[in-house]
């Protein structure tokens, strides 16, 4: 097969194959096609040192024996000048017919103008656990005193919860028909100036999600798996939330899990040796939790909002979203993204640090097998950092002197580690 298109200037490659998913697996070849979506703002900028950096990773960990044929496909701006729509229809089917991509941020208005595209890609690609690894790199400046001690793995659901999209406006017709309906039926009281929103949480999307991060859990053997919600006040979203993820540990995996209640009433307070503990937590504290036990928590299974919030908290504390990777994983699909904006004031630019998109990279190259060069690009991006050479953001609070460097010359200097071995 021969159509994956090659970066400007390249010369096309010809060996490269589609990665395939059988009864659950994925099947990688050595030169796999991978799509990439470049992203609005910033995205150009933090992709072109980003792509560098994998490809030196993996040349790094295999030699000429196995490369990423890139393959770019159009969403956001660039979509819409070229083709007139923001997420063409050839994006999805692309991203569907190679399974696994890697997309840099896009814009989304807030209040009207179009939904967000990034939630498009989700629903579109039943895309329901959004994964957000948060450690602390060696060398980055953190407002905490000890960083490190934070090292988790947010699994999000992705695709329910109030990021379902179901609201409308003050006054339109269906939040009045809506609000009608809900005082002759439930004489439920609403304004009339109020907008509605829906937030559907369903036992089969929480078991689905609570299943990947306790797979998750036991295949990286994390000691445990906290299932966060605010359940004392969304009883029956987010209380079920918490219910059905305890169900599901019991049912699937409890010969490997034990809950919180089991280890108090029958192990006197301590984790049986080879048991994962599953855990829960009220949203509001975890937040707390992140601040002041870190160690406490090592996996976290989250609705939608709550996930989102807490994820970028976590990075916070860790030293910003400039250096948090994400995916969006599914059954057979899987995108990874940097998990920071467009920040399109550092449009074209070279200036933002391109960590968040090259450890998303780093996600991808896990995801597909290849952990070797993944381990490299870690390596060698610690070390860069370690040696002083940083963008702005990673210069912001640090405390020691570095030098400031472009986007560019930031990826530069990691290529560089990598090429040097
Ligand atoms: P943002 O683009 O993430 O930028 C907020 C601030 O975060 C920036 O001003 C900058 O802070 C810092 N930042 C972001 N990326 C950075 C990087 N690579 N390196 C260093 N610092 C970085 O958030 P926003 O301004 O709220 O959103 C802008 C647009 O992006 C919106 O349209 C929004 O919807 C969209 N968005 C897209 C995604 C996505 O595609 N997944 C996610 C979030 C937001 P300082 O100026 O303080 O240095």
């Amino acid at each position: 097969m021969s159509n994956a298109a090659a970066p400007a200037g390249a010369t096309p490659v010809v060996d490269a194959e589609r990665i395939t998913y059988t009864d659950g697996t994925l099947g990688v070849p050595d030169v796999p096609i991978i799509p990439f979506i470049e992203g609005d703002g910033t995205g150009p900028d933090i992709w072109r040192a980003a792509v560098r950096v994998l490809d030196a990773g993996v040349a790094a960990a295999y030699g000429g024996r196995r490369r990423i044929a890139w393959l770019e496909v159009l969403a956001g701006e660039k979509a819409q000048a070229r083709v007139g729509t923001l997420l063409p229809e050839e994006t999805l089917d692309q991203i569907r017919a190679h399974r696994v991509a890697i997309k840099g941020p896009l814009t989304t208005p807030v209040g009207g103008g179009f939904r967000s595209l990034n939630v498009a890609l989700r629903q579109q690609l039943d895309l329901y656990a959004c994964v957000r690894p948060v450690r602390h790199f060696r060398g980055v400046p953190s407002p905490c005193r000890r960083p490190g001690d934070l090292d988790i793995v947010i699994f999000r659901e992705n695709v329910e919860d109030i990021y379902a999209g179901i609201e409308w406006p003050a006054g339109s017709d269906q939040t009045l028909a809506l609000r009608d309906f809900l005082g002759e039926r439930f004489g439920v009281r609403v304004r009339e100036d109020a907008g509605l929103g829906i937030k559907p949480i369903s036992r089969s999307g929480t078991r689905r999600l609570v299943r990947r991060a306790i797979q998750y859990a036991l295949a990286h053997g994390r000691p445990s798996v906290t299932i966060v919600h605010k359940g004392n006040i969304m009883k029956y979203t987010e209380g079920a939330f918490r219910d059905w993820g305890y169900e599901l540990a019991r049912e699937e995996f409890g010969d490997r899990t034990i809950s919180w209640q089991e280890v108090a009433e029958r192990h006197g307070g301590t984790v049986p040796a080879g048991r994962l503990l599953i855990q829960d937590a009220i949203a509001d504290i975890m937040f707390q939790h992140l601040l002041l036990r870190p160690r406490e928590h090592s996996v976290l299974a989250a609705p939608n909002l709550n996930g989102d919030y807490l994820s970028d908290a976590a990075a916070g504390i860790v030293g910003g979203i400039g250096m948090a990777p994400g995916g969006n994983i599914g059954d057979g699909y899987a995108v990874f993204e940097a998990t920071h904006g467009t920040a399109p004031k550092y449009a074209g630019q070279d200036k933002v640090n391109p960590g968040s998109v090259i450890l998303s990279g780093v996600m991808l190259l896990e995801h597909i097998g290849w952990e070797e060069a993944g381990l490299a690009i870690v390596s060698a991006l610690e070390d860069t950092i370690a040696a002083g050479r940083v963008t702005y953001d990673l210069a912001r609070g640090a405390e020691r002197d570095v030098e400031v460097v472009a986007t560019s010359a930031f990826g530069d200097a990691i290529a560089r580690r990598l090429a040097a071995g």
